[in-house]
């Protein structure tokens, strides 16, 4: 069976995962399926997966993980994904790996390799920290990387400029943490059956989809 180029692509908040995925697919012609989108869509359509899942958030609950894992697998099931896919946003545990192996035991189909973007923390704090957003219009905005013309003033719309609670570093540090917390296991997981990919993700979002694009032909051209 020649697999088709399925990747799953790891990285912290800050790593700039989500935009490597859309390159990836936009230069390899590969389906983006992140999971935020897929449960958005479950929402909306109000399917049975959609109804569970919103049963569980109007009691302040946590999404249980097999709910989460049944709508990545009937993603996987459309026909879009048989020429491989960027799967973004899952697995983030190790029990959410194992699901996923499962899944793609019973789809006839397999991970050809997991990508990890590696940034370091500091690098992420100062990316993240950096953030600004306007109050009026939402346009982003990065002290030292996209800076206003005016400090503080949205170039766009004359708006505030202000920080996300999120963005503090003290919070970022401890997103990071939890973070690696939950996904170490998940990179010795990989590693040890052989498809983890690391990329060095430090550096301009040029350069990192150079490294991200090259990897991933390397390992389209190894079937
Ligand atoms: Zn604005």
């Amino acid at each position: 069976m020649t697999v088709a180029l399925n990747i799953i692509l790891l990285g912290a908040p800050g790593s700039g995962k989500g935009t490597q995925a859309e390159q990836l697919c936009k230069q390899l012609e590969l389906v983006h399926i992140a999971t935020g989108d897929i449960f958005r869509e479950n929402l909306k359509n109000k399917t049975t997966l959609g109804e569970l899942a919103q049963s569980y958030m109007n009691l302040g609950k946590l999404v249980p993980d097999d709910v989460t894992a049944n709508m990545v697998k009937d993603r996987l099931a459309e026909p879009d994904v048989k020429n491989g896919f960027v799967l973004d946003g899952f697995p983030r545990t190790l029990p959410q790996a194992h699901a996923l192996m499962d899944i793609m035991t019973k789809l006839n189909n397999k991970i050809k390799a997991v990508i990890y973007i590696n940034v370091p923390d500091e690098e992420i704090v100062e990316r993240l920290s950096g953030r600004r957003i306007c109050r009026s219009c939402q346009k982003p905005y990065h002290v030292m990387f996209s800076r206003p013309a005016k400090e503080g003033v949205c170039d766009s719309c004359g708006g505030e400029l202000y920080q996300r609670d999120d963005d503090n570093p003290t919070t970022v540090r401890a997103r990071l943490s939890t973070y690696h917390n939950q996904t170490a296991p998940l990179v010795d997981y990989y590693k040890k059956i052989g498809i983890l990919v690391e990329i060095e993700g430090q550096g301009a979002v040029a350069e990192v989809t150079e490294r991200t694009l090259a990897a991933a032909r390397r390992i389209a051209a190894q079937s």
